[in-house]
């Protein structure tokens, strides 16, 4: 089947196509054109001017629709997906908190079956946790954590072929045998939940931890010691010019100054927007699989309020609180909630932008972007449609 929107505002890698098309044929696209006129044969969709954009790809999430990816069963799963595809997601990287290694093997074989499906929006499985700096847990359970253990991961890695990427603080013994091991076997290693200095970052990034979870939440910034001035985790990233970061984009895990200070520091190409989403977001739940966490001024944290501990935001509010808050424009905070993070997972020769030959991963925004329409892998994703 051939489908063709047209009398949109179309996002192409050179900027924004007016009077144009994109062209669809089952699920990859088959050409972005300048010409709008129509084609014999093809299904023509008015997109009535919406910003036509690459759809989402999330890099941190835990849950969603009232589901956590913890939970490790295919239901969960489904549930937790389908509820942020509805708000723009096209592809995802489940994640796991702090687990135990029976909680891990359940959720690797649900993410491999679901993987195995055709046109799966799931990608992988990414693991934040459980090898971290206990001194900055936050919202993680400080019963899973642990120094990297090589008896838990080798067989881990050499028993299952979902896991993408794997979070783990740098300064920790053990830390760069298990950076290098698992990039050799293709899994993207991220510093998180770390006091790292720049010695640590530095020497990480050397073993392979290339990448920064939560940029700013669960590291510490600059500080000082003894009345002397030390750079935090935060500087030495930035420090580090072929370091990705990823920043939850909600508004409040990071204030939209910080948002446009990270966007003018390290750009778009190496900055991701992640919602770090809990359970609860894109549904009514007031719970989360972790029994301390609340939701107040519409984020989670822990019911102490010590930490900060996940976000209930989704993609399509990503977008809005970045271009609305922190003055960045819509071209640029759509590349990083699609293009960046296909680049930094490597699916960007499938994924993350308009254009001949990747997949029919396309949103739909309104004026105020909100989500007027989803296509995955072409599909027109049930439930999001306002255009037709
Ligand atoms: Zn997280």
């Amino acid at each position: 089947m051939l489908t063709q929107i047209v009398n949109a505002r179309i996002l192409t890698p050179g900027g924004w196509l007016k009077n144009g098309s994109v062209l669809i044929r089952d699920n990859k696209i088959l050409e972005v054109t300048n010409c709008d006129l129509p084609i014999v044969g093809a299904k023509m969709i008015d997109a009535k001017d919406s910003y036509i954009i690459p759809g989402g790809i999330e890099i941190h999430a835990h849950g969603g629709g009232g589901r956590d990816f913890m939970e490790g069963t295919e239901e969960a799963f489904r549930t937790a997906v389908k509820a942020h595809m509805m708000h723009g997601t096209t592809s995802i990287f489940p994640t796991l908190s702090s687990s135990t290694m029976p909680m891990i093997y359940a959720a690797a074989r649900t993410t491999e079956q679901l993987m195995s499906e055709p046109n799966s929006p799931v990608l992988g499985l990414h693991l934040e946790g459980h090898y971290f700096n206990l001194n900055m847990a936050g919202g993680q359970m400080p019963e899973n954590i642990k120094y990297p253990d090589p008896t838990e991961y080798i067989p881990l890695l050499e028993n299952t072929s979902c896991i993408k990427r794997w979070d783990a603080a740098p300064e920790l013994p053990g830390a760069m045998q298990f950076g290098k091991y698992i990039t050799s076997k293709g899994v993207l290693a991220s510093v998180g939940h770390t006091q790292a200095e720049f010695e640590d970052i530095y020497t990480g990034f050397h073993a392979g931890f290339t990448h920064a979870t939560h940029f700013y939440n669960a590291m510490p910034g600059f500080h000082k010691r003894k009345g002397y001035k030390n750079e935090g985790t935060v500087e030495s990233i930035y420090l580090m010019d072929d370091m990705t970061v990823e920043v939850v984009a909600d508004g409040i895990h990071v204030p939209p100054t910080i948002l446009r200070l990270v966007y003018k520091i390290k750009g778009v190409e190496k900055t991701a927007l992640i919602t770090d989403a809990l359970a609860c977001a894109a549904s009514d739940s007031k719970e989360a699989f972790d029994p301390r966490v609340i939701i107040e001024d519409g984020v989670c944290k822990l019911a102490d309020r010590s930490a900060l501990a996940g976000s209930v935001a989704t993609m399509d509010r990503l977008i809005r609180t970045v271009v609305q808050k922190a003055d960045i424009p819509l071209a640029d905070a759509s590349r990083m909630v699609s293009e960046t993070p296909a680049r930094i997972m490597g699916v960007i020769d499938r994924k993350g932008t308009l254009e001949k030959g990747k997949d029919a991963d396309i949103m739909a925004l309104d004026n105020d972007l909100n989500v007027r329409a989803v296509w995955a892998m072409g599909e027109l994703v049930e439930g999001t449609n306002t255009l037709f």
